[in-house]
């Protein structure tokens, strides 16, 4: 436990809460933006605010995390049904929906290394294991293992290449070192997974191994657990190495539902996906990922290559061998998403979603059974104002996504499923990490940024105050799914923009749903291992589970203050100047590429147009009571609502990006080569990226286009 978790738990949370849920019913109501009047409101998120509790949560977590549950197993079936009763109780219609995908599990994986001289170096991978941890000797726990990986029989002299990014690979090149029929060993870390195998493909390698470095979340930062957080030295990083940034989902299925009842023959063959590696990888441990470190000579590693492990690190390419085995059995396996619904009174079309993911590649106390655990409680809360005879004005959804691990499978299925009806959904929320310390962070469409700051300053915090207070005091952006975003207006807290790595890609990326994502960090090394369970939780994370209970907070009150709103409280303005930020920093980078030629005044133009445009209807979203009944009475609400909504609908284009058509947004996507950082005006800067003139002016004009249909279509409000 650190010092910062003690400080929370000493000063409990019960009175921080009380005190600011009191005074929220008594004073006026605040002036809420997307509210012409929030005095009835007011009440209504007091009435929520009041019901998610701690002890459940916790409980929720305990059940929840009782046995591993990996996708499309028996223990991930109970968790489904768990969390369907749950959501049944609340009074929400609930149902279960399978898809079939392909999914793999191991079946065999060895690794073996030798030196020059034949001698064998190490053999595992070895079991996860620390003296006492309850959970981790459980025979239901599948051995660490890469989602999407090949199989294969393989063997090569290895070569170091730090983090695996573009630029670790180039440095490779300049320094005439052929990856041709070898093994490469990276680290996790800086980028995606997927992107460390696709790259060491693309250069030539026969198999990879990614090691955790103890530098990056290890001893190098603090105890190891079960003494502290930080990852122990058998620890492994389970994952996904799907090549998310071509697509997300099923790789059989880009685009398409994968409904129990699709054809085999709708679907793309196991051996010709778009978004799957051709190479074995195995995730390893630093224990069995030293020997082969310590062995490598050749040139000495660049100094920003050298990690914590006690000896000098060197490129190798020099006679340490690698031999890689790795069987992996691979099916179309059922998986299940659980959908609760409340249907709304005024606008049953549309749809305000909150989603987590259910699966883990273990017990996922952290990731994600700390996001459902606050779901839940939101749900409770929901439930809570239903029996009371509330109805939202909007539909509200709730999604228990399974199969996120492996490459977003659950949420894509589903949204590619009901692609049409989303184009009418006002909003998508993700929660995944919910809770890994105390410290609040957020991603999201530039829309709805300042709806999330407005959000936490209606909640409390265990801290005392806000959490929007205690946000502003310590931001923080430790997670990697939270690229930095465009500089904020002066003196606001920072938040991210969205690029991938959780469920809120198929919603934004793909149809064009605003999403944000919302979630609690702290010192946390032992993401995707076994030794994320119950006890590192407890010890770690959240003791009280205070803020399980505030997270389901923020996400309730996200999702009722949405399905209420008389005008939807999208702010272009924000999103309109964040544009021109992006504009000024792509131009300069073309520039810098000695691409000056490229004419973006056409495009600086639609900008000017679409802010234009988006200061006119902010005031419009901002008229009085008075003059919203006006508005309503004239029918006008709706069509203001309407083109409020279609807005962001306006950035997707038709023909997708360059290489990856299944992404559809203009100015946002997971980068090409760095997977959970978001890139902006993806088009255009990865055109820039490959010195590709032609390819750089078509992706401007297809996003000049998209920024003026924007444009016009808030201009259509009036
Ligand atoms: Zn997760």
């Amino acid at each position: 436990m650190n010092g910062f978790q003690k400080t929370a738990a000493s000063i409990g949370l019960a009175c921080a809460a009380a005190a600011l849920l009191g005074q929220s019913s008594a004073p006026p109501a605040p002036v809420v933006f997307g509210y012409s009047d929030f005095t009835a409101e007011a009440k209504i998120e007091s009435e929520f605010l009041a019901i998610p509790d701690a002890k459940l949560a916790g409980q929720h977590l305990k059940t929840l995390t009782a046995q591993p549950h990996l996708s499309a197993t028996p223990e991930d079936r109970a968790t489904a049904e768990y969390v369907a009763q749950k959501f049944r109780a609340a009074g929400l219609e609930t149902e279960i929906v399978p898809y079939r995908v392909l999914l793999n599990r191991p079946i065999e994986q060895r690794v073996e290394a030798y030196n020059a001289a034949g001698e064998l170096l190490m053999s595992g991978p070895t079991k996860e294991h620390v003296e006492g941890d309850r959970f981790q000797d459980n025979p239901r726990v599948t051995m660490p293992f890469h989602g999407s990986s090949a199989s294969g029989d393989v063997t090569g002299e290895a070569v170091y290449a730090n983090y695996g990014r573009i630029e670790d690979f180039d440095q490779l090149a300049a320094q005439h070192i052929d990856l041709h029929g070898k093994i490469v060993v990276v680290r996790y870390g800086n980028n995606f997974r997927g992107i460390k195998v696709y790259l060491a493909e693309q250069r030539g390698a026969i198999g990879v191994l990614i090691y955790s470095d103890p530098q990056d979340d290890g001893y190098y930062k603090g105890d190891a657990w079960p003494l502290g957080p930080w990852r122990p030295e058998t620890g492994v990083q389970y994952g996904s190495v799907q090549n998310l940034s071509r697509y997300a989902g099923d790789p059989t299925t880009p685009g398409v539902a994968s409904t129990p009842d699709l054809p085999d023959s709708a679907r793309l063959p196991a051996d010709k996906t778009g978004n799957q590696p051709h190479i074995p990888s195995l995730p390893l441990s630093y224990h069995d990922a030293a020997p082969i470190l310590k062995a490598l000579t050749g040139p000495g590693a660049p100094q920003g290559w050298q990690g914590a492990l006690p000896f000098r690190y060197h490129v190798g390419g020099t006679g340490v061998r690698v031999h890689i085995v790795s069987k992996q059995d691979y099916a179309l396996r059922m998986i299940w998403d659980v959908i609760g619904k409340v249907k709304g009174a005024e606008y049953p079309d549309e749809w305000v979603v909150a989603g987590n993911h259910r699966d883990a590649w273990v017990y996922g106390a952290v990731d994600p059974s700390s996001g459902t655990a606050a779901m839940l409680e939101a749900v409770h809360g929901i439930g809570g104002l239903l029996k009371q005879g509330w109805r939202p004005k909007r539909t509200m959804v709730f999604c228990s996504w399974d199969a996120e691990e492996q490459g977003l499978i659950g949420s894509t299925e589903w949204v590619e499923q009901h692609a049409q009806a989303l184009e009418r959904a006002v909003a998508y929320f993700n929660v995944d990490v919910a809770v890994a310390g105390p410290d609040f962070s957020a991603a999201a469409v530039p829309s709805l940024k300042q709806f999330v700051r407005e959000v936490t300053r209606a909640v409390p915090s265990p801290l005392g105050a806000t959490v929007y207070d205690q946000w502003k005091i310590a931001p923080k952006e430790g997670n990697p799914n939270r690229a930095p975003a465009a500089p904020e207006a002066q003196g606001e807290v920072r938040m991210g923009d969205l690029g991938s790595g959780s469920d809120f890609t198929p919603f934004f990326q793909h149809v064009g749903v605003p999403s944000t994502d919302i979630g609690s960090e702290g010192p946390y090394g032992v993401y995707h291992s076994v030794f994320d369970n119950y006890d590192w939780f407890q010890q770690n994370a959240d003791p009280h589970f205070v803020y399980l209970e505030q997270m389901a907070r923020v996400l309730g009150l996200e999702s009722v203050r949405m399905a209420d709103a008389d005008v939807l409280p999208y702010d272009y303005v924000t999103y309109a100047n964040s544009i021109a930020t992006y504009t000024a920093t792509v131009r300069r980078k073309a520039q810098d590429a000695g691409m000056g030629g490229l004419d973006f005044a056409p495009l600086e133009a639609a900008v000017g147009r679409f802010l234009a445009a988006a200061q006119k209807v902010h005031g419009q979203q901002l008229a009085p009571a008075g003059d919203l009944a006006k508005l309503d009475k004239l029918n006008r609400l709706e069509k203001l609502n309407r083109a409020l909504r279609q807005t962001e609908g306006a950035f997707l284009s038709d023909e997708g990006l360059p290489n990856r058509p299944w992404y559809r947004h203009t100015i946002f996507a997971p980068g090409e080569f760095t997977g959970y950082a978001a890139v902006v005006m993806p088009g255009v800067s990865e055109a820039i990226d490959s010195r590709d003139t032609q390819r750089a002016k078509g992706q401007l004009e297809v996003l000049t286009r998209a920024v003026d249909r924007a444009g016009a279509t808030l201009n259509g409000a009036e």
